[in-house]
């Protein structure tokens, strides 16, 4: 007899199945999130001692709770960054959640660090590093990010051992992303904060920052973006990258988002990351890929291991064995230890859609982002705060207030026509749209913008 909680239930799995492949069958419903027209239900008395009904509870869910989520992965949610997984990474997202992997070390599951190594290098060799370059899929940029400088601020200490580790600094431009100031204080380093040129941190920037400080022997590292996530300019990753090199500085390239332009026609803007000690790149955001998964890259892999590693009794067993790959332990790279086989689907998506697919589709939010922001241009009333940035476009509704840009993205959403928020740009709110998803249309473009006039 079976433990109940482990006992096959066909027709369950069945209303399961049916749930998952009517979502895949169709362009997921934009839904409303905290807009919805009905109230949120009340979950008091969900969690009991007997348990409830799986059919009913799942009915429950599709009822009452999901349409208090705004699909991410709609075609009309241009905000913030979306995500659209590719149907082939859905699907063997499933195939990972049923089967059990662990993609801790290479002693439990090499067949799977094989396939998730194999696409961390090809993101690597697409980045211009070299080979051997390698690490790990991480929960999200933010970890990646996190984990890379905890390795650049423990190399920069011991390449600076006359200066107090308190009073090491890495230098950051004032538009990287809130992630990086995040884990500047998590690990204790305090930014050198450079002001860009438009928003664009450059070479010259850094070595005016540099010149003008009182202690430039303190900064131990560089972080570059390529591609901010709020107006999708790239960093002049060249010039940062070779004076980093020269001056013998870490060299984190955030790519979390715009990263994925390697694969587009811009991809010359990038080819700097080809210096970098650290690299990432989300594939939840514009490689395709489902929620949550970052690749993270060294340049160096054993430099981060000796770094990151956990030592314990029970983990020794995992270190040293003949296998030459036997080392290659995804948990030595990053900070966590147990972890998701996150990178699965998207090596299972690329494998099998191949490399023109991803071309094509991350080049046609590119060109969905140019068109939107030529029509802007042409539209009396409408301005564009600056030219589009990858897959970014930034404008205004001239005159418009705060309140009247809240009230539009509000509507667009109650409306069900799509979601779009507004941002703060040098201070003032601004609209914003932001492509990603390849089955997007200049029709809704062009619904969007006609509904600042309504
Ligand atoms: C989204 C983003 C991050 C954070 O990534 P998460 O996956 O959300 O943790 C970091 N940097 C940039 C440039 C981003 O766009």
């Amino acid at each position: 007899m079976r433990h109940p909680m482990f006992t096959y239930d066909e027709a369950f799995t069945n209303a399961i199945f049916e749930y998952c492949r009517d979502r895949l069958e169709h362009d997921a419903p934009l839904d409303f999130g905290m807009h919805s027209p009905v109230p949120l239900p009340s979950l008091e008395g969900m969690i009991t001692d007997a348990g409830r009904n799986a059919s009913q509870t799942l009915e429950f869910f599709r009822d009452a709770l999901a349409q208090h989520v705004v699909s991410i992965d709609s075609p009309g949610f241009l905000a913030f960054i979306p995500n659209a997984p590719t149907k082939n990474s859905l699907l063997f997202d499933m195939v990972v959640a049923c089967s059990g992997l662990n993609g801790t070390s290479w002693l439990e599951s090499a067949g799977v660090v094989v396939a998730e190594n194999q696409a961390l290098e090809f993101l690597a060799e697409r980045a211009g590093m070299p080979r051997g370059s390698g690490g790990v899929f991480v929960s999200g940029g933010s970890i990646g990010n996190l984990s890379a400088l905890t390795v650049g601020r423990d190399v920069g200490r011991t390449l600076r051992p006359d200066v107090a580790p308190h009073e090491l600094r890495f230098a950051i431009s004032a538009d990287a992303h809130s992630s990086i100031g995040k884990a500047l204080h998590v690990l204790g380093i305090h930014p050198l904060l450079v002001e860009p040129d438009d928003h664009r941190f450059t070479r010259a920037n850094l070595e005016r920052a540099l010149a003008a400080d009182p202690r430039p022997e303190t900064v131990i590292g560089v972080v570059a973006t390529s591609g901010t996530t709020n107006a999708g300019i790239v960093d002049d990753l060249e010039g940062l990258g070779s004076f980093a090199r020269e001056r013998d500085l870490w060299f984190h390239v955030d790519g979390a988002y715009g990263g994925a332009a390697l694969f587009s026609s811009q991809r010359d803007l990038l080819s700097g990351i080809r210096h970098a000690d650290s690299f990432i790149v989300d594939p939840h955001k514009w490689l395709f890929g489902p929620l949550d998964c970052c690749a993270l890259v060294y340049r160096n892999p054993t430099i981060a291991r000796t770094h990151l590693a956990q030592q314990a009794g029970y983990l020794d067993i995992l270190h040293g064995g003949d296998d030459e790959h036997y080392d290659w332990n995804p948990s030595d790279f990053a900070i966590q230890l147990s972890r998701r086989a996150r990178g699965l689907p998207f090596w299972f998506s690329l494998v099998t859609y191949g490399v023109h697919a991803y071309e094509s589709a991350t080049q046609i939010a590119i060109d969905l982002a140019t068109r939107a922001a030529d029509r802007i241009a042409a539209t009396p009333g409408l301005e564009l705060v600056r030219p589009a940035g990858l897959s970014i476009v930034l404008f205004r509704r001239v005159g418009w207030s705060e309140e009247q840009y809240r009230e539009w993205s509000e509507k667009l959403l109650r409306q069900q026509v799509a979601f779009v928020t507004p941002t703060r740009w040098e201070g003032e709110m601004v609209a914003r749209l932001a492509f990603l998803h390849p089955d997007t249309t200049d029709e809704l473009v062009g619904e969007i913008l006609d509904s600042m006039f309504a």
